[in-house]
């Protein structure tokens, strides 16, 4: 009887333990995505998993088979597709969010009430968030003793090239009728089409993964320590979204990784990745609930202007503008910006983190359910491990720090590309016509946000 190969968050043929381990266990093979309305996803990620099955779908022809797309909740839809091919075995890599735990959890418990095989691998991550803890047992709440006891554990090193020889079974007629073709998965925008910056900017996919982590590993990794911070300077590995559907494995990366002197830097920010899965596996409520609750009583700001104002890029502030920009276009920002928006947001506007990381849950190509809101709370100040609340971040000190010449500002914001390199991070002392004024004072919007703080 055939298995099937439930895909998820690992859209590669190469280095996944379910695929590799179902070809060893029993052939046929039915490769299986479910498009299940209950497993949240932003509208931007949701166009990446698009491109995500469309890719995998085309290396699996290049093997001779294809992978049947269904939709609808993942129960119902596992069970018809067992009963309709009498598969044996169910096989996937375990993914940690709280819904999908869920969802696997009771899979699993039901398929095996039926005598069905299942069995779960892992892939997602370096270490599994059970698998680094304290000697007493419990989770690490602080980054670096995380980090420090992280480094003592092998890290999940599953590294295959893609199986060989696969073979597949038929699906039949019954999840013939069901099965979506591409451009029936509903998971692209229609009117207005928002997704033209993400084309330009993106193919999703295995092949580019490995190729983007090739090329990091062969020229910018050597300058990563000291220029990651700067924006213009792409010199980042941009593997964000990819790690994030799987077609590339964190293994993979930092096998590859570690030949390279100043590799150490990367490696750790890799380790936050993990930091960031283990919290959210303790701490379901991550996006809801602030980890520091003295946060509860904060008097947030109810200002949909300014919050508009930041969400389009139009806050006055050239850097913030040209991150929140960037982000809209693309689907991507740079980690310093990202900090940058965050700060401005939470403590120039004094508006609720939780605002902040909503935006970016719906518009990032990277968004995950662990690393967002781990992020937020740490920009807010709100999280365990996080920056203090009254270290208010500048904007403009931050812009002429990190993008002296303006080089990423004048990418995207043109209004103000005329200006001089010292000019540009303070348009409004010049004078601009066609740019927002700011829309909140730095001096002005820093007592404020110390004040509120200091009232807790
Ligand atoms: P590189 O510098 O090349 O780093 C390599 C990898 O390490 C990244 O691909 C990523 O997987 C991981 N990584 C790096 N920094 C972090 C970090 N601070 N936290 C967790 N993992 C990290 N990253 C996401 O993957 N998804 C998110 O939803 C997300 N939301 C964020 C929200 C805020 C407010 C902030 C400040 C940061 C957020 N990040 C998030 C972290 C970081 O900005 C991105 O991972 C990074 O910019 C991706 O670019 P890169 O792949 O070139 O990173």
């Amino acid at each position: 009887s055939p298995t099937i190969v439930w895909f998820r968050e690992d859209f590669r043929l190469a280095d996944n333990q379910a695929l590799h381990e179902a070809v060893r266990h029993a052939q046929p093979l039915i490769c299986l995505v479910i498009l299940d309305d209950a497993q949240p996803t932003g509208s931007a990620a949701q166009w990446w998993l698009d491109g995500a099955i469309h890719a995998l779908a085309a290396d699996l022809r290049t093997k001779g088979g294809d992978l049947l797309v269904l939709r609808g909740p993942a129960r119902r839809v596992m069970e018809q597709v067992v009963s309709a091919t009498g598969a044996g075995a169910v096989f996937w890599n375990r993914r940690y969010d709280p819904q999908g735990r869920e969802t696997d959890t009771a899979i699993k418990a039901s398929l095996q009430a039926q005598g069905i095989t299942v069995r779960s691998f892992a892939g997602a991550l370096l270490h599994e968030p059970w698998t680094v803890r304290t000697q007493s047992g419990s989770p690490y709440k602080i980054f670096t003793a995380f980090w420090r006891a992280a480094c003592t554990v092998p890290v999940q090193a599953f590294l295959r090239p893609a199986p060989e020889q696969m073979v597949f079974a038929e699906p039949g007629p019954a999840l013939e009728a069901l099965r979506l073709a591409p451009g029936q998965y509903g998971l692209l925008p229609t009117t207005p089409d928002w997704a033209g910056g993400l084309r330009e900017t993106w193919v999703p996919g295995e092949a580019e993964a490995r190729a983007r982590l090739a090329d990091f590993c062969r020229h910018d990794q050597v300058d990563y320590a000291q220029t990651r911070d700067f924006p213009a300077k792409e010199s980042t590995s941009g593997l964000s979204p990819f790690l994030r559907f799987g077609h590339v494995s964190p293994a993979r990366v930092w096998e590859e990784a570690q030949n390279s002197p100043s590799s150490e830097k990367f490696l750790t920010e890799l380790g936050w990745r993990d930091f960031a899965w283990s919290l959210l596996f303790e701490t379901p409520d991550l996006a809801q609930r602030n980890l520091r609750p003295e946060f509860d009583a904060m008097p947030w700001r109810a200002d949909p202007k300014g919050l508009a104002a930041w969400q389009r890029g139009q806050t006055g502030y050239p850097l913030v503008d040209a991150g929140m920009r960037e982000l809209w276009h693309t689907g991507i920002m740079h980690n310093r910006v990202r900090m940058v928006v965050a700060s401005f947001l939470v403590k120039h506007l004094l508006i609720d983190w939780r605002e902040g990381e909503r935006w970016f849950a719906d518009t990032l190509v990277d968004y995950d359910p662990a690393s967002n809101p781990m992020n937020w709370q740490w920009g807010a100040g709100t999280g365990v491990d996080a920056a203090p609340y009254f270290r208010i971040m500048n904007p403009i000190l931050q812009s002429q720090k990190f993008d002296p010449q303006g080089v990423y500002i004048r990418r995207w914001v043109p209004e103000i590309a005329h200006l001089s390199d010292k000019a540009i991070h303070t348009p409004w002392e010049t004078g601009c016509r066609g740019y927002a004024a700011p829309i909140v004072e730095h001096t002005l919007a820093r007592t404020r946000a110390l004040a509120a703080w200091k009232a807790l």
